[in-house]
């Protein structure tokens, strides 16, 4: 048997929250160290580690690498009980609950991952790092993945100043992790080579392997089917991918962004993620639509209805009320067409991964890729759909604009909506970031001239 803990599928920030969920991982009862810890990472809560790692200057303005490991002194840690289990940490204000979240969070999301691989995932950082460090650090307005850790902090809302920790935020931990992925299965690309669209295909890839992750928890699923009745293109859970208070949303994966608003420039590779992850999202509920439709649980003819509705939004009540009767007529039949939607996706994306290299990466790369992959893997069954909704997101067709540089919000000007707009989180690992920070002042005073 695994090892037991609690963990929220959603940040509990409000009272309408999904509650802790019992989840098993995978490592066996009883074979987790004090943090938790195991052969991947060990979790630790420093007493008064005043900066992240990463990329610092000191009182010259001299620049250092700041890396593990942390040799200070720590707060108690979370020890599992007579049974090996974690379940007795719930208390949200113990900070051996907030470790115990976040070892279960990111070992969660690796579980869902490898199993979809058949195998471990190994950090990127293997050849320097046996393990992560993951860091417990509520001063750092920020989460992020680097050269041998993780670093979790706490969320500062943007509007009324108010702190949740990012420690009991799934999504955004899930997301960390997904960059983690990324570096470890597709890598990371020379500084010269590396591409605008490199950066923006690392955001979307976390986003989806958050998403991935987070609709394998039973609650996650029954409430997106049941606030939607199975209408995916309505706003939901998978679309918050990183909510961190009941107002405010920081990435929408059901976005409207083409590659012509990035045609003049980009600023947030956040943001430029947009078409991209869109695209992947749509592929997931055509999947899934077309699953529906295959075992009957909805006709052939509201599918295509559904398909058509951006462009007829007059339709949308009518469409909602059709899609009320067919889930209430066949829940189960929605909940395991999702399923098999969420693991289509899965499979499909880990064999475009592998055929990527992130030298000169751009999305036309991860359309032909995700074209082969789906050959290799179902005989090309979905090729209409990835055609479709590449060519909806105008990947291929429309090249993206030189990097601008970003005004004092994060924000572009061209879309209005700040939940898809507002951005927090920048987890560059250090060593790239270096290298990255002198690509960019090398292109920028270029572009200068
Ligand atoms: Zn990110």
């Amino acid at each position: 048997m695994g090892t037991l803990f609690r963990l929220f599928p959603q940040t509990p920030t409000h009272e309408d929250s999904l509650p802790a969920e019992i989840v098993e991982v995978s490592p066996s009862a009883g074979s987790l160290g004090p943090g938790p810890s195991d052969d991947a990472m060990y979790v630790i809560f420093p007493v008064d580690k005043e900066i992240e790692y990463g990329m610092h200057e000191d009182n010259l303005g001299q620049p250092f690498v700041y890396l593990p490991p942390w040799d200070g002194p720590i707060y108690e840690q979370a020890e599992p009980d007579l049974d090996g289990h974690f379940l007795h940490y719930q208390d949200v204000n113990d900070g051996r609950f907030h470790a115990a979240h976040v070892y279960a969070s990111i070992r969660f999301t690796l579980d869902v991952w490898e199993q979809y691989y058949g195998r471990p995932i190994k950090w990127h950082f293997r050849s320097h790092y046996d393990r992560a460090e993951v860091i417990i650090l509520p001063n750092f307005d920020n989460a992020q993945i680097g050269y041998g850790f993780v670093e979790i902090g706490t969320n500062v809302d943007k509007k009324d100043g108010s702190l949740s920790p990012f420690s009991l935020n799934f999504d955004v931990i899930a997301h960390e992790v997904g960059h983690g992925l990324i570096y470890a299965e597709v890598g990371l690309p020379h500084p010269e080579t590396e591409q605008a669209e490199y950066l923006g295909f690392q955001e979307s890839c976390a986003d989806i392997v958050s998403m991935i992750a987070v609709l394998h928890f039973n609650s996650i699923v029954s409430e997106v089917l049941n606030s939607t009745s199975g209408n995916l293109y309505m706003h939901n859970h998978l679309n918050r991918f990183a909510e961190t208070s009941s107002s405010s949303q920081i990435r929408l994966a059901s976005n409207e962004y083409k590659m012509s608003d990035f045609r003049n420039g980009w600023k947030d590779e956040h943001i430029l993620a947009q078409p991209l992850t869109g695209a992947v999202f749509d592929i997931l509920v055509d999947i899934f639509h077309e699953e529906l439709v295959r075992v009957g649980a909805i006709s052939a003819e509201l599918e295509e209805i559904s398909d058509l509705l951006e462009n007829s939004p007059e339709y949308g009540k009518q469409l909602q009320d059709d899609f009320d009767r067919a889930y209430a007529d066949h829940p189960w039949l929605f909940h395991d067409a999702l399923i098999h939607a969420r693991d289509r996706l899965a499979l499909l994306l880990i064999k475009t991964w592998a055929r990527l290299s992130p030298d000169y990466l751009d999305y036309t790369d991860v359309h032909k890729a995700m074209l082969m992959a789906d050959t290799e893997l179902f005989d090309g069954q979905y090729h209409t759909i990835i055609e479709v909704n590449f060519a909806w997101r105008e990947i291929g067709a429309v090249a993206v604009g030189p990097r601008l540089p970003k005004d004092d919000d994060g924000r572009t000007e061209s879309h209005t909506n700040s939940n898809r707009t507002m951005f927090l989180l920048d987890d560059e690992p250090p060593v790239r970031r270096s290298y990255f920070e002198r690509y960019s002042v090398a292109r920028s005073n270029a572009l200068k001239m």
